[in-house]
């Protein structure tokens, strides 16, 4: 019996998207099908390459194919991704497929490392990565990924002069601290600051992204609103320390988000310096900052807890010294992007 096209197509339709829950051949994922007798080629196209069900797809398509079709066929499966822009005003930034916002009530809970550390993650799973660093009262960025002296080189793109973002191992980075000296943005004033920042949004020459990662000034006053209120976000993720004074300003923070003309949806929560383990006592867990109330905060919003990051001292270091991108622990990063991409990938498919 000759294999078919749709003989392929009718198998794989028993393979169900894990967090989409509908299946991957009316998700249009299936593309690409050869067939030269025994041998059976395709490519799933995922909605993000830093997909965390990636193998358990493929798995389930080989089983698809043995039970419903030959299990002597040689199947060669080409797992590659095509990332879904996010449903927002393309008018703006428009070869930039998802913008994410990473906010927190409270300065110095960890918001500039997270947003490092997922850019970092989702560029090592092979997306196009891009990070702003918006925090105009203490850029970290620059120091984060150690080109705290680049200089900003301009591009012609159709006539207008659009500032080049610095290339860090080939994450996108631009940040208010490029432009001014140390200390001089400590003065700005509001609409100063958000001038500046409107300038950043149509300003850079971002290219073709994947994810748009935005570290966003904490709190939750006019600037931030109005940030929020003017980016086409796809979404927000909220980091706080466990610490009960973090909790409540981040909850400001969610609220922020919901309120009517804002209405970003918020995709997760991350609780960072959650925990510390001593390096000779790997079975023991300390909650210096004490515990619960992110998982009070998620239950509040309905938003999923996407991480609790430990504190772990060589992350300081690696973040002091520019070093962000080689941190050891990157797996936890790599934990939450993959959470984090999931929660995207189902809430543009809403
Ligand atoms: P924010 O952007 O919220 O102001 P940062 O990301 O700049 O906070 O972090 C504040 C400080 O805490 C930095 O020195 C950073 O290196 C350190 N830090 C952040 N997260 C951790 C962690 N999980 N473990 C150890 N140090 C951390």
């Amino acid at each position: 019996m000759s294999i078919s096209e749709k003989d392929i197509l009718q198998a794989l339709s028993h393979v169900d998207d894990p967090d989409l829950h509908k299946d991957i051949v009316t998700l249009g994922m299936v593309r690409d099908i050869t067939i030269d007798g025994n041998n059976i080629g395709f490519s799933v196209y995922l909605t993000t390459p830093a997909c965390p069900m990636k193998e358990v797809i493929e798995n389930a398509c080989r089983n698809a194919i043995a039970h419903f079709i030959s299990d002597t066929a040689t199947v060669k499966i080409n797992m590659t991704a095509d990332v879904v822009a996010g449903k927002r005003k393309t008018e703006v930034m428009p070869s930039v497929k998802n913008i994410i916002a990473v906010g927190s009530g409270k300065g110095g809970v960890g918001k500039s490392t997270v947003s490092a550390g997922l850019a970092n993650a989702l560029h090592q799973a092979g997306a196009k990565v891009g990070l702003m660093d918006a925090d105009i009262y203490g850029p970290s960025v620059p120091i984060l990924f150690g080109v705290e002296n680049a200089i900003i080189e301009m591009d012609m793109v159709d006539g207008k002069e659009l500032m080049r973002p610095v290339d860090a191992g080939g994450i996108k980075l631009f940040s208010i601290g490029f432009l001014s000296k140390p200390d001089e943005a400590v003065v700005w004033r509001g609409p100063m600051v958000s001038s500046a920042l409107k300038q950043f949004m149509n300003g850079v020459n971002w290219g073709e992204l994947d994810y748009l990662i935005i570290d966003l000034p904490p709190g939750t006053g006019d600037v931030q609103l109005t940030l929020v209120q003017n980016l086409p976000l796809s979404g927000a993720v909220i980091v706080s320390t466990p610490q009960h004074m973090a909790v409540a300003d981040a909850r400001r923070a969610c609220a922020m988000f919901n309120i009517q003309g804002v209405n970003v949806p918020i995709l997760g929560l991350v609780e960072n310096m959650s925990y510390f383990t001593p390096e000779d006592q790997p079975d023991k867990t300390y909650k210096i900052f004490g515990e619960g109330g992110v998982e009070k905060l998620s239950a509040e919003f309905n938003v999923p807890v996407i991480g609790k990051l430990p504190i772990e001292p060589a992350l300081m270091q690696d973040s002091d010294s520019g070093n962000i991108r080689h941190n050891k622990n990157v797996k936890n990063f790599i934990e939450i992007a993959g959470r984090l991409v999931q929660q995207i990938a189902i809430s543009n498919a809403k």
